[in-house]
């Protein structure tokens, strides 16, 4: 009785929203995966224990945000990079260390995954790198939660100016193929990848086939 009304208030929080830019979020993902969003492709709900999971992960990183305001370190919380063409985003924290500007990025995960990481998460360091891009700051830290035992692991590290030039033609690739309507190919090791396993449309995605493809045609497919 009461799990199925939490469960429906869960569901009902998810919205399917057209997306007219990139999130800072999406660099990364698999591109085909972000030109549907911003085409509003119908995706997959997502379960509501996952909804609460993602729910529980933000609470923590609220709580790390709260202790390091009492520690008198933070200069700004969620703080939106400037405003620009492409890309949008909020960073968790920027905080001053020995007088030093740090951009401080959030994330949790299972003990198991927390228990073998052993360098950041390439995707984790790519969003913070171009956070430090848009702030102007010359180091990041990645600080990780383990959400089951609440032990932390931190990484440190600079401003990489090639990577994120690398990023940035990537995202420019990506609208290229946006606003000509052309879908970008899969990945490739598509259904292998972790991305594939969780992703909200797998099962448009495997219809689409393998490379490059006009969206109106396979839309008018979908339509009919
Ligand atoms: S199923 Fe994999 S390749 Fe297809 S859109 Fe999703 S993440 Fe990308």
């Amino acid at each position: 009785m009461l799990t199925e009304i939490i469960d429906k208030f869960y569901l009902e929080q998810q919205k399917s929203r057209e997306q007219n830019h990139f999130y800072i979020t999406d660099v990364g993902k698999c591109p085909r995966a972000v030109f549907f969003k911003f085409k509003n492709v119908p995706r997959e709900k997502m379960d509501a224990r996952i909804l609460r999971i993602f729910e529980r992960g933000e609470s923590m990183h609220m709580n790390i945000i709260n202790t390091l305001i009492r520690l008198g370190i933070v200069v700004a919380a969620e703080i939106k990079i400037p405003a620009q063409e492409i890309i949008s985003g909020r960073a968790d924290v920027i905080l001053s260390l020995n007088n030093e500007l740090y951009v401080l990025d959030i994330k949790s995960m299972n003990s198991m995954i927390f228990r073998n990481l052993t360098e950041p998460k390439p995707e984790n360091l790519q969003q913070v790198q171009l956070y430090l891009h848009y702030f102007k700051i010359k180091k990041g830290i990645l600080l990780y939660i383990d959400k089951d035992q609440q032990n932390i692991k931190e990484f440190v590290f600079n401003y990489d100016s090639k990577l994120v030039k690398s990023l940035l033609d990537d995202f420019q690739k990506l609208k290229t193929k946006i606003d000509s309507d052309t879908i970008p190919p899969k990945l490739l090791d598509w259904s292998e990848n972790w991305q594939c396993r969780y992703c909200q449309f797998k099962d448009i995605c495997s219809e689409v086939g393998e490379g490059d493809l006009h969206w109106n045609g396979f839309k008018n497919k979908l339509e009919s």
